[in-house]
C-alpha cells in the first residue's frame, strides 16, 4: 500500500525545465537567478530587501547575527515550533526563553508575552530578540507583538517558515510591517520549495547589508566599504566572521518557478482545509480555529483528539491512521522538553499549554497534490477509528 504523506512538494515539468536550463548555463551558483528570485519574493511580499540562503535554519542564524544577538542576550520564542527557531540563539551564544502558546491558535500568546516582558523589564533582563512563529501558516497577533517590541526596543524576527502565501490584516505575511525581519523556508514539506532553502526579508538597509555579509564569509568586494586601500582589482576584505550559507542558482530557478504557483497552491490548501472542517465537524476532534484577522497559508492541518469526548488517545488515533497507510505526523514536541533544552534548565511543566496541546495533536495530510479520493480516505479512516 502506498502511503499518503502529511506533506509533500509539487514539482511539475515547468519546474524541471527551469532547473535544466540552469544546469546548461554558465552559473550553477552565484549567478543572476538568485537575485531574480530574491526580487520576486520581495515584490510578492511588498518588502524592500530579500536575502536567499541555503535553509531557513541559516536564515534564522544570520537574522540573529544581524540583530546583534550574542552571549549574555536572551531570545524568546514559542515552545510549539521546530527546534531551529530556538537553536539560532544558541549558535550566537545567547540564551533561549519561551512564551507559552494561545489555546486556540497554538501560536505564541500575545498576552503571555506581554506578561513576560513586563516582568523582565522590572528585572532589567529583557530579551534582545523575539521570534514569533506563524504555526501551521496562521499569523501570530503581530500588531500586538510588534507594538510591545517597539515599546521595549526588542528586535522581532518572524519565523514564517509555514506561512508564505498567507495574509494578515490585509497584507501578505512577510511584509515586515510589524517586525524587523521575516524568515521563509523552502524545504519540500513547506508551501513552495527549492529542495533546501530559506530567505530573510527586511525593510531595513542596515540589516540587509549585514545579512549579505554573514551569508558569504563576512567578505566585502565594494572598495567604498573597505578598511584598507585595495591592493588591486582582485582585492576583497573579510570584515566579520561569516558563513557559506549561499543558495545555488539551481535552487533559485526552482524557487522562482514555484513562486509563480504560490497563490494556486495556497488556494488549493484552503479548499482542503474547508473540506476537513465540514467533514470532521461531528467527530470528537478540536479543529483548527482561524483568526478572522488573517488567512492561513495552511502548511499544516492539525486536529486535537478531544479527550473530553472520546476514550481514544492521540496515540491510538495516530497508530490507527499510520496502519491505514496515512503518514500523519505530530507538530510539535515542545522544544523545551527536548533533552538538549532540559540540560539548559527547562523541565516538563514549564509551558503547560504547549505540553497539553502536544498530547492531543495530529497533523493530517495537507498538500497541493492531495487528491479528493485520498482526502476522502483520510476522513473515512478518522471516522472509523473515532466512531
Ligand atoms: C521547517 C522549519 C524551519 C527550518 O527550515 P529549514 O529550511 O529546514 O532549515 C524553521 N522553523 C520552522 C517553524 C519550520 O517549520
Amino acid at each position: 500500500m502506498k502511503t499518503i504523506p502529511y506533506a509533500r512538494q509539487t514539482v511539475d515539468e515547468i519546474d524541471v525545465q527551469a532547473v535544466a536550463d540552469i544546469l546548461r548555463s554558465d552559473f550553477l551558483t552565484q549567478g543572476p537567478i538568485i537575485e531574480r528570485f530574491e526580487k520576486a519574493v520581495a515584490a510578492y511580499c511588498g518588502v524592500k530587501y530579500a536575502v536567499a540562503v541555503n535553509s531557513a535554519t541559516s536564515a534564522l542564524h544570520i537574522a540573529c547575527l544581524a540583530a546583534g544577538l550574542g552571549p549574555g542576550d536572551v531570545l524568546c520564542t514559542s515552545p510549539n515550533t521546530f527546534v531551529a527557531s530556538a537553536n539560532c540563539a544558541r549558535y550566537c551564544g545567547a540564551d533561549v526563553d519561551f512564551v507559552d502558546i494561545d489555546e486556540r491558535t497554538y501560536n505564541m500568546s500575545a498576552e503571555r508575552l506581554a506578561d513576560k516582558l513586563c516582568k523582565a523589564a522590572k528585572k532589567g533582563k529583557l530579551p534582545k530578540v523575539i521570534i514569533p512563529v506563524h504555526f501551521a501558516g496562521q499569523s501570530c497577533r503581530m500588531d500586538e507583538i510588534g507594538t510591545m517590541a517597539k515599546q521595549y526596543g526588542i528586535t522581532v524576527i518572524e519565523d514564517a517558515s509555514h506561512a508564505i502565501g498567507g495574509r494578515y490584516k490585509g497584507r501578505p505575511i512577510g511584509c515586515c510591517a510589524y517586525s524587523d525581519m521575516v524568515v521563509f523556508s523552502f524545504h519540500p514539506v513547506k508551501i513552495i520549495t527549492t529542495g533546501e532553502g530559506g530567505m530573510v526579508l527586511t525593510n531595513r538597509e542596515d540589516l540587509y547589508k549585514k545579512l549579505l555579509l554573514y551569508r558569504s564569509h563576512g567578505i566585502i568586494r565594494d572598495p567604498a566599504q573597505m578598511e584598507n586601500e585595495p591592493h588591486g582589482s582582485w582585492y576583497y576584505e573579510q570584515t566579520a566572521l561569516g558563513y557559506n550559507y549561499r543558495m545555488t542558482d539551481i535552487q533559485a530557478a526552482l524557487g522562482l518557478s514555484q513562486l509563480a504557483k504560490l497563490d494556486r497552491f495556497v488556494a488549493c490548501r484552503i479548499e482542503i482545509a474547508r473540506k476537513y472542517d465540514t467533514e470532521l465537524a461531528d467527530l470528537p476532534l478540536i479543529l483548527p480555529w482561524q483568526d478572522p484577522d488573517g488567512q492561513s497559508a495552511w502548511h499544516l492541518y492539525v486536529v486535537r483528539v478531544d479527550v473530553g469526548k472520546t476514550e481514544k488517545t492521540r496515540r491510538e488515533v495516530f497508530d490507527s491512521l499510520r496502519a491505514s497507510g496515512i503518514g500523519v505526523n505530530v507538530h510539535y514536541i515542545p522544544v523545551h522538553t527536548q533533552p538538549y533544552y532540559q540540560r539548559l534548565g527547562f523541565k516538563p511543566g514549564d509551558f503547560p499549554i504547549a505540553e497539553q496541546y502536544y498530547q492531543e495533536a495530529v497533523s493530517l495530510p495537507m498538500y497541493y497534490s492531495l487528491t479528493a479520493e485520498e482526502q476522502a480516505y483520510v476522513i473515512d479512516s478518522l471516522k472509523q477509528v473515532l466512531k
